[in-house]
């Protein structure tokens, strides 16, 4: 079978440009194109905007695209403030009335405080239902900012039908860098439990910026922290010094059958996208 190969859409990429981003993912070859849900206003206030899902519904039926989603910006399922909850169950809703049928939830950082942890969970688990009622599966992703093992173990804990992992590749090799462990055991290890990839690479050089000062590190030029290699820099699949290739083998192995979705910024390379793709098609066909 051939792997299925998206992309993300460009982050900013807001109604007005949402079909000309599509156009060009589509133009470039991807099958499949990921959407951040705070690009566009879909929710306001906690609640789905139905005009704005209709209208994007519209642009996206276009395009032969398959389209995954990734809760947006601010999300916290350990906040005390329900809006969070709110927000989580909107974002499930998005995702239906869009046609979209699986759903990336950041793990964050793991909390020392016990009932922020079990209300993690209990939230997850919350949406993995309503995400089953729904038809959109739900997926923990690993982050940079944490040890990989802890989303895994969420994955386990939760044990839901409708709840799977995302793994992405460029956080798991900046936080096995930082948190000192091997890069291929873990992937390895998570592998059985991946339900949806990103594929996106770095030099594994964790930026402490990111744990000390997060507004101010979202500042940072990004030609800067490409040029100096500065943390998530998220550059195409190969570009950086992750072994991917490797870890492709070790997912193969374990059947992964999902989208192998390439999350990078795709708009700064646009040219060169075609290329990049094949490139990557090329790496996952003889891994
Ligand atoms: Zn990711």
């Amino acid at each position: 079978m051939e792997p299925v190969l998206g992309v993300n859409i460009p982050g900013g990429t807001n109604l007005a440009a949402l079909e000309g981003a599509l156009a060009r993912i589509a133009a470039d070859g991807w099958q499949a194109a990921e959407l951040n849900l705070s690009s566009c206003p879909l929710i306001i206030g906690g609640r789905l905007q139905t005009p704005v899902a209709d209208y994007m519904k519209a642009v996206m039926d276009k395009f032969p695209l398959h389209y995954t989603a990734h809760v947006g910006y601010g999300l916290d399922l350990r906040s005390a403030d329900p809006i969070h909850r709110q927000v989580m169950e909107a974002s499930l809703e998005a995702c239906a009335a869009l046609g979209i049928d699986r759903l990336n939830f950041h793990y964050e950082e793991h909390s020392r405080d016990h009932r922020q942890e079990r209300q993690f969970l209990d939230w997850m688990r919350e949406a993995c239902d309503l995400g089953q009622d729904l038809g959109v599966r739900v997926n923990i992703e690993n982050i940079e900012v944490e040890d990989v093992r802890y989303a895994l173990d969420a994955v386990k804990a939760l044990d839901h039908p409708n709840c799977g992992m995302t793994l992405d590749l460029g956080h798991l090799w900046l936080s096995a860098h930082y948190f000192g462990y091997d890069y291929l055991p873990a992937v390895a290890a998570c592998a059985p439990y991946v339900r949806h990839l990103h594929v996106n690479d770095n030099d594994g050089v964790f930026e402490p910026m990111r744990l000390t000062n997060q507004q101010l590190y979202n500042t940072l030029d990004k030609g800067y922290r490409f040029a100096f290699s500065r943390g998530d820099i998220h550059i195409p699949p190969l570009w950086g010094t992750a072994p991917l290739r490797e870890a492709f083998s070790l997912l193969k192995q374990a059947r992964y059958d999902g989208i192998w979705l390439c999350e990078y910024y795709s708009h700064l390379f646009h040219p060169l996208n075609d290329s990049i793709r094949r490139q990557v098609l090329d790496a996952i066909q003889t891994a």
